[in-house]
């Protein structure tokens, strides 16, 4: 069915592009969030709104009733078991409803409730008693294409009438047989082909149109330039509606091209991580079995609520497992050439707490937010790939405990002097004293 979500991209270059230098991209992160947003991310950090005209004040709401929604849709609504707009759709929904019509850029991390957001108001806008498309969404990939379809459907299940199409690879049109579809969601080339090449829809009848990912769509030229196309044909009375989980230059240049008429502009910014609340401490040891013996003392010496254990290759991640599933530890093994679905497989059955520690590679910790994570183990530290201390990817791992207050522990393990180099450079860094501790000793940190 459709919830089946395969790892394939839409064309081959596709997954060649702007990879990262874990050697993963940024639409298989974007994705990987996606599939393991299951959960709201509340957002405590502020809303930033600008806007060209300063006259007309946004208001924001703290109920979907406030919205005056159709009672079909707020019934959709209320029975995805949302109770309350989130951060970003307090004040985005508002002014995406509105009338008339106004464009909006918005930024936000995802799970903060963006694809709610446009869904809500495609399917606010759309008048079903018209057999025509009238909303036309574009993601990137195949994969986050099928997401937003779900969801839309989702919502818009107590609205009888709905037909939507999702323009993707494989799904078929017949040329010059107009589609009766209410809404439209699918990746650009594709919707290119049922716009232009099948002449199935009319671009200039769209009256919202919505892209999302904005920030992997751009990392392929070949989406950006249809996307611009697509944009182009758009009637001036369409809605334009972008969104993005990252926002920075590039982003905002193509966002502009795509609403190019006096966008609202709306960002949440991303929580600080920090290394405030976090205790840290390194272990000496003499090699890799050393290594071992350390963790072994440490789970047996104090109680570890939950806990990941980052290691530098797959070959050291899963010979840790093996072993420590030797000792009786639930262990969740994460590593990179694991598909997506796995990967959020795994994710999702440590954080239901089903394993309490989770090995993995660096590569796979990306898009990880685990809450009730109160212990980081480095048993290699980690370095960038031309080995140098890698501060940034430090703080990535290390700042995931100790969030919400709570008091998180950091343990390093070094073997030998140059990891002993790293250790220090990460601690002169950040500014933060990383404490010895002795393997055979651990009453400092209980
Ligand atoms: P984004 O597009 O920013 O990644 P989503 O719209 O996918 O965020 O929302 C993330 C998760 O939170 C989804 O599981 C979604 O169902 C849920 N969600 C969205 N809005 C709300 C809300 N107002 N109340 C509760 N859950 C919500």
């Amino acid at each position: 069915g459709a919830s089946k979500v395969q790892n394939q991209t839409e064309n081959t270059s596709e997954s060649t592009d702007d990879t990262d230098e874990t050697g993963q991209t940024k639409s298989e992160i974007s994705l990987l969030h996606k599939l393991l947003n299951t959960r709201l991310v509340q957002a405590k950090a502020d809303i930033e709104v600008l806007r060209k005209d300063p006259n007309s004040p946004l208001y924001s709401v703290k109920s979907f009733e406030a919205l005056h929604l159709r009672d079909t849709l707020l019934k959709g609504v209320y029975d995805m078991g949302f109770n309350a707009p989130s951060k970003i759709q307090e004040t985005a929904l508002p002014t995406l409803l509105a009338d008339p019509p106004c464009n909006m850029i918005a930024q936000s991390q995802s799970g903060t409730g963006k694809t709610a957001a446009f869904t809500l108001t495609m399917l606010s806008r759309v008048d079903t008693s018209l057999n025509y498309p009238q909303c036309l969404c574009l993601a990137p990939t195949y994969e986050l294409a099928i997401q937003i379809g779900e969801v839309t459907r989702n919502m818009g299940k107590f609205m009888t009438d709905l037909q939507i199409s999702m323009a993707v690879r494989q799904q078929r049109v017949t040329r010059n047989q107009p589609l009766r579809s209410h809404v439209i969601i699918g990746t650009p080339g594709t919707v290119m082909d049922w716009a232009t090449k099948f002449k199935v829809f009319a671009l200039n009848k769209i009256r919202v149109f919505v892209l999302d990912e904005a920030d992997v769509m751009i990392s392929q030229q070949g989406h950006q330039d249809q996307s611009i196309r697509l944009q182009r044909e758009l009637s001036s009375e369409c809605q334009m509606l972008l969104f993005s989980a990252t926002y920075d230059a590039d982003v905002m240049a193509f966002a502009e091209r795509i609403i190019p008429r006096d966008p609202v502009v709306i960002k949440l910014r991303r929580e600080e991580q920090s290394l405030d609340n976090i205790e840290q401490y390194y272990i000496e040891c003499a090699d890799q079995q050393g290594k071992f013996q350390a963790l072994s003392n440490i789970y047996s010496a104090i109680s570890i609520g939950q806990s990941m254990i980052f290691c530098a290759t797959r070959k050291t991640a899963s010979w840790l497992a093996e072993k420590m599933t030797a000792d009786g530890h639930a262990v969740g093994l994460l590593s990179g050439e694991l598909d997506i679905e796995m990967r959020a497989a795994i994710i999702k059955r440590f954080r239901d707490g089903k394993e309490k520690v989770l090995i993995t590679t660096n590569v796979s910790a990306r898009g990880i937010d685990v809450e009730q994570v109160t212990v980081v183990v480095n048993f290699d530290l980690p370095l960038t790939r031309d080995y140098q201390p890698d501060c940034e990817t430090y703080l990535h791992r290390i700042g995931r405990t100790g969030r919400f207050g709570k008091k998180g522990l950091a343990i390093n393990f070094v073997d030998g002097n140059r990891s002993l180099n790293t250790l220090r450079y990460i601690e002169k860094h950040f500014g933060r004293k990383i404490n010895r501790l002795d393997a055979d000793d651990l009453d400092a940190i209980e």
